[in-house]
């Protein structure tokens, strides 16, 4: 199959509490739009409002680890003491339709899909300022100072790895960061290795 039937696989990721999560959301609230969500499976208990199957598949430990045996997973990674990880028949089904697939997952993840899909889209998410990053993880948990320093010092580490990503963008407003995102599909779909094929094949170019 050449690359430009296959869809794109767009990877939305940064360091926690860059809202990726809400920025994900926003770009899935507009009316126009062709993309699919691929719904991450975890360990962790389900939050209140969150539902299995829309948010995240909740599973067991053993059940994930018996999916991290049975190869199921395109990525995994543990975070906070629970694993989260992509099921890999989804986003290859979806992938082979032609359509276009959204994940937001955490930085290792990333990078385990940037070794398995090279030709994946990948999207840091950062934060307009350490103070901006700062304010969102202490008004998103009631923690202690601790806590919060040591999620400081974590994005700290995995924003030096933002040059293995193809693109930044700034999450200084939430629907700015999606017209961004938006933006970046757009040029993607117009990348020569990706469109080339299809145009040579419709103005019959030998
Ligand atoms: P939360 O528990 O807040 O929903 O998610 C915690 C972190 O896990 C977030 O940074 C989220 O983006 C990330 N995450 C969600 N699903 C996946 C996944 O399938 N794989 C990986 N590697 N990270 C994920």
């Amino acid at each position: 199959m050449k690359l430009d039937d296959r869809g794109l696989l767009i990877v939305i990721s940064g360091p926690s509490g860059v809202g990726k999560g809400t920025v994900r959301k926003a770009l899935f609230a507009r009316e126009k739009h062709n993309l699919e969500y691929s719904v991450s499976m975890t360990t962790r208990l389900p939050r209140v409002g969150e539902f299995d199957g829309t948010d995240y598949f909740f599973v067991t430990r053993k059940q994930f680890e018996n999916r991290i045996k049975e190869e199921k997973l395109l990525e995994y990674s543990e975070f906070v003491g629970n694993y989260y990880g992509t099921p890999i028949d989804y986003v290859e089904d979806r992938l082979n339709e032609g359509k276009e697939v959204v994940l937001e997952i955490e930085v290792q993840g990333a990078m385990q899909v940037r070794e398995k899909m090279p030709d994946a889209v990948f999207v840091f998410i950062v934060p307009p300022s350490k103070g901006a990053l700062r304010d969102r993880i202490t008004k998103r948990a009631t923690e202690t100072e601790d806590i919060i320093n040591k999620r400081m010092d974590k994005a700290e580490r995995e924003f030096g790895l933002a040059h293995k990503y193809d693109y930044i963008v700034v999450n200084d407003n939430v629907e700015n960061a999606a017209d961004r995102i938006m933006a970046i599909i757009r040029a993607e779909h117009a990348k020569t290795e990706r469109t080339i094929h299809k145009y040579m094949k419709i103005l019959e170019v030998e």
